[in-house]
């Protein structure tokens, strides 16, 4: 243990004199060769020197005190080489004796430092972020204690904090602060789309303008006092969520003993005996949690690490005062970065953003669902994003590729800026074929619908030019929110919807719960495989409560007008038995109570198992419509989950097998007169839509913004040609027939716009 009365006014010194440096003038490199004459008087080392990151694989040594001044800003180092590049890399402390017999040590001969045998290098890094490496040095052997260690430790620390913000930059130095650099970002793609602004963060950073304290009992005051709020604040969230499910209170709970961890208290008042002030003592402590999740692979883990991060934001937000309101603009194009974000946070935001970009987030999350539905280009994954992004940043965001560039050069503003171009002047050419219906050249027609899920989603129908809304997503308004929703509001919900929908037909979905959609505040069973566990039509009838008030709220939305209603994850024919049966009972009940009922109905189930192609003769006959939940069906039929990054793109839509299978479906609903529509994500690319439709789909529900390029594309295409290509595959044993289909619509001659004159005038020809 190291002897903290020591090291406490080691560092407490070298600290106020570091502080005292910086109050005086000077700029940049002046004051990064202070601090290096500084470092190494108090610390009687030979040498100090600073190296900080050029770009994110080379550190520059920017300043020195003992090696030869030559060397400034010509020795350069790639990460991970000699010591130095070690501990840029792995963010640890080189301490040794004996420098030149460390592995990886890396003799430089223009900086003069063979005669130094002792070497102690820390990490000069802010929450995660790696800026650079601060290094003593010593002619004696000598391994540094740990006071000394610890001391260098919190120099670093306040070093980072003034690179940060901008302390060295400027005259006389090479060195641009960070967060100046363009940078890639390579995250997955939860919507397509491409938008280009400004970084709005969701979280703004908490800035820190005092590292050092002067009196180290009024900070430790400062910080219990700040810790005591906070472990309140915790407490009553535990309490509010006393209804809540387990998991939900599991997590608090976790929360609420990190927030009365002895041992994190204990590092951070640590801090502040060494000399740092309360608020730059919660960093340090926040910086080494950060530096360890980059380090841990377990997700439960990271999850619990995550917690500490946002209680050391929290507590950082008690002790400066600075809350998520800035007082920041907002910026006219923004684009929202997030560590994560719940789908009601979101919503919040609305129409204003352009796109959404999150550290973490996935797929299928409730966020992603909800930036689909304002149709805003997202990107999940994106690592390091909310370290790497300031307000204000210029940003561009590449939902198709899952791709960002922040700070972009200006070479790849313009290439974004042509790609945004050309997909605006194909949003003019959709737009003017609006209003035609999708009728191949073979005169076979493909009605097209879309997807919605909430209020935000009705203008499209206009927009997009849909027959109508083929899957109404109910389950939004129940995730959405913190308790269950009542029937009323659910009822006056339903009826704007169908008020906006004019006599265009609205499909709505029974609540689709389960599996990775799930409601805070239902209590769910653990279950080891929820993606075919307790979920949909499954809850629905085994609890019928949520799902009959919700039919009830659908039938008094209709007040006399049609109806449109639709089972999730029918798997045989029995359960739509059940659910439809309850459907008429409801209808029954409402009759008497004197609520006028729909002037007609359609009770249809969703086809997302394989089983249910093979239910009796009986169930096509009994269902008003089958729609495809393409989504499902092709996880199912290929036994890989939509949400494993690992497998969901590894089996096509377009391979023979599920085509086949498709025409399976179509063929047994052709039998019984069932009308069918496929309303899975595939459908929404072209070439897919184009496959299903070559295969006998006539109806296809999608999101909106796609419905104007796969019309472009049907239009163009004959029905019949893709029949048989899909025929020919067959036959020659291929796998897919996606090959061959690309190849068919590079051959297809230009949309011939004459037909649709006068709406085209104007508008630039197809790029195909
Ligand atoms: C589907 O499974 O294809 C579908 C439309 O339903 P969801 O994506 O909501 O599960
Ligand atoms: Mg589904």
């Amino acid at each position: 243990m190291p002897d903290r009365s020591d090291s406490e006014s080691e560092s407490r010194k070298l600290l106020r004199r570091l502080r005292d440096t910086l109050a005086e003038h000077g700029q940049g490199q002046e004051r990064l060769d202070q601090i290096t004459t500084l470092i190494a008087e108090s610390m009687h080392a030979e040498v100090c020197s600073i190296y900080l990151f050029r770009d994110s694989e080379t550190l520059e040594l920017c300043a020195t005190q003992g090696l030869n001044p030559e060397a400034v800003h010509n020795t350069r180092l790639r990460l991970g080489e000699g010591l130095v590049g070690r501990v840029a890399r792995s963010g640890q402390v080189v301490n040794t004796a004996d420098a030149p017999s460390e592995p990886g040590f890396r003799f430089m001969a223009e900086t003069g430092e063979e005669c130094f045998s002792s070497f102690l290098g820390v990490p000069v890094q802010r929450l995660g972020e790696k800026l650079g490496v601060l290094v003593v040095q010593s002619r004696n052997a000598r391994a540094y204690s740990d006071d000394e260690i610890y001391a260098l430790d919190v120099v670093a620390m306040v070093l980072a904090e003034m690179t940060e913000l901008g302390a060295f930059n400027g005259n006389g130095s090479a060195i641009s602060g960070p967060h100046e650099h363009p940078v890639m970002l390579r995250g997955g793609s939860g919507q397509e789309g491409t938008a280009e602004g400004n970084v709005w963060l969701h979280e703004p950073r908490v800035v820190i303008t005092n590292f050092v304290n002067d009196d180290p009992d009024a900070e430790l005051e400062r910080l219990r006092e700040a810790v005591t709020e906070l472990r309140g604040s915790v407490g009553d969230l535990l309490r509010m969520a006393a209804d809540a499910d387990k998991e939900h209170r599991e997590i608090l709970e976790a929360y609420q003993m990190f927030a009365n961890s002895r041992g994190w208290l204990r590092r951070m008042e640590q801090g502040i005996e060494s000399g740092l002030s309360a608020e730059a003592a919660v960093e340090k402590d926040q910086s080494m949690t950060r530096a360890r999740l980059q380090q841990v692979p377990d997700p439960y883990l990271r999850e619990r690490l995550y917690d500490l991060d946002d209680l050391a934001n929290r507590l950082l937000r008690i002790l400066t005062g600075q809350g998520r309101d800035t007082g920041a603009m907002m910026p006219d194009r923004p684009i929202l970065v997030a560590r994560n974000i719940g789908p009601g946070e979101l919503l919040e935001y609305g129409n204003r953003l352009k796109g959404v970009v999150l550290e973490e987030g996935s797929v299928g999350s409730h966020a992603a669902i909800v930036a689909r539905a304002l149709a805003i280009p997202l990107v999940v994954h994106c690592d390091r994003i909310t370290i790497e992004a300031l307000n204000g940043d210029t940003i561009i965001v590449d939902g198709d590729e899952g791709v960002v560039h922040l700070r972009p050069d200006d070479s790849v503003a313009a290439a974004f800026r042509d790609k945004i171009i050309m997909q605006t002047r194909a949003a003019e050419r959709y737009a003017a074929l609006r209003d035609q219906p999708a009728i191949a050249r073979c005169g076979a027609q493909v009605a097209l619908h879309m997807n919605a899920g909430i209020m935000a989603d009705l203008p499209s129908l206009e927009g997009s030019g849909a027959e109508g809304v083929g899957l109404f997503r109910t389950e939004l308004q129940f995730l959405l929110r913190n308790s269950m929703p009542r029937r009323s509001e659910l009822a006056a919900l339903y009826a704007r919807v169908l008020d906006a929908a004019g006599d265009r037909r609205v499909a709505f979905r029974t609540l689709d719960i389960g599996s990775d959609k799930v409601m805070p505040y239902m209590n769910r069973p653990e279950e080891p495989n929820p993606a075919m566990g307790w979920r949909a039509i499954r809850v629905g009838l085994d609890k019928p409560g949520v799902m009959r008030m919700q039919l009830q709220a659908l039938i008094r939305a209709a007040n006399g007008g049609p109806l449109t209603v639709m089972f999730p994850l029918i798997a045989e024919m029995g359960e739509f038995i059940s659910a439809r049966d309850i459907l008429l009972r409801e209808i029954e009940r409402e009759a008497r109570l004197g609520h006028p009922l729909p002037k007609s109905l359609e009770v249809g189930a969703m086809l997302e198992t394989p089983s249910l192609v093979y239910a009796p003769d009986a169930f096509f006959q009994l269902a008003d419509f089958i729609s495809i939940g393409g989504n499902d069906l092709k996880q199912f039929f290929f036994a890989a989950d939509r949400e494993n990054e690992l497998v969901r793109r590894r089996y096509d839509g377009l391979s023979v097998s599920f085509l086949t299978f498709i025409q399976k479906i179509i063929e047994r609903c052709a039998e019984a007169g069932t009308r069918l529509s496929f309303c899975g994500e595939d459908a929404g690319r072209p070439i897919d839509a184009l496959a299903l439709a070559g295969a006998g789909m006539r109806a296809l529900s999608i999101r909106p913004a796609t419905i104007g390029p796969v019309k472009e594309l049907i239009l163009r295409a004959d029905l019949s040609e893709v029949a048989q290509i899909i025929e020919d595959a067959k036959r020659q044993g291929l796998d897919s027939v996606r090959p061959q289909l690309v190849s068919y619509v590079r051959s297809l001659p230009p949309l011939d716009r004459s037909q649709f004159q006068p709406a085209l005038n104007g508008v630039t020809s197809p790029d195909t």
